[in-house]
């Protein structure tokens, strides 16, 4: 198979303007795999690309891979009853977006779908053990110390699934430096909690959350992965290993 990712890895997918490279790839593709959940529709560049590559209406081979997810909702002010994307976050829903890529591929090439089918129980049950493994690791985190703080409030289905408490500076990637308003809430936020680290996120610009740290004396300890996996070769270049990372990191952030 040969695999083309439109928002390049590293990049906000939120918002995203589409190469010309992008509108031939996707023209000629068998299958084109998007989130959901409101993820492509910052600037409707997915809706957009699919139209003009000719892969909208309900035939084209277009599949959402948070299909069944259960959504969450955005919070903020004028944006109540807007899904949150971050589903994958929570491996629980990898494993329905692995679940939706297998039916996708035996769909469109039904011919190898005993192939497919067996790849997916490989691999989901790689994901079953990687969900336990993340429980049983951040249970090492206090009861009080598990509070997550990050530019993107990316962690809502992460913290239901993992019990954390999640704390940001903007809600969603539509913004990609807080507002003096944003930065005051957090320091609020910060300042009536024991709040042990701070994180950077790979895909975000550092300098709003570098701010709060220095306002606040609180440390940032350490890059997490959410909106996009390492560039291959080097750390988080699969799901599995930036789920893995993040473990890590805050693991590392919250306990020492
Ligand atoms: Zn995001």
């Amino acid at each position: 198979m040969e695999i083309h990712s439109l928002a390049p890895i590293g990049s906000n997918p939120h918002e995203y303007d589409p190469l010309p490279m992008d509108v031939q790839k996707t023209t000629d593709a068998d299958a084109v795999f998007y989130n959901g959940l409101n993820l492509e529709a910052g600037n409707s560049w997915f809706e957009k690309l699919m139209d003009t590559a000719g892969k909208s209406g309900d035939e084209a081979p277009v599949f959402a891979l948070s299909k069944g997810v259960e959504p969450m909702f955005l919070t903020t002010e004028g944006k109540e009853g807007e899904e949150d994307p971050h589903a994958w976050l929570d491996v629980q829903n990898g494993i329905k977006y692995a679940e939706n890529a297998r039916d996708a591929f035996v769909k469109i090439d039904p011919e190898h779908a005993a192939e497919y089918e067996e790849n997916a129980e490989v691999y989901i049950s790689e994901l079953e053990a990687l969900h336990e493994d993340a429980i049983d690791r951040y249970s090492e985190i206090p009861e009080d110390k598990r509070i997550l703080v990050t530019s993107e409030g990316a962690f809502k289905y992460f913290s239901k699934a993992y019990d954390f408490q999640a704390e940001y500076i903007w809600e969603i990637n539509q913004e990609n430096q807080g507002t003096p308003k944003q930065i005051t809430r957090v320091l609020d936020i910060i300042e009536k909690q024991n709040i042990e680290g701070l994180f950077l996120e790979t895909s975000i610009d550092p300098r709003s959350m570098e701010m709060v740290s220095r306002e606040t004396g609180v440390e940032i300890k350490g890059k997490v992965f959410t909106d996009s996996i390492g560039k291959p070769g080097e750390d988080g270049d699969t799901y599995i290993k930036m789920m893995e990372w993040n473990i890590d990191t805050i693991l590392n952030g919250l306990t020492n």
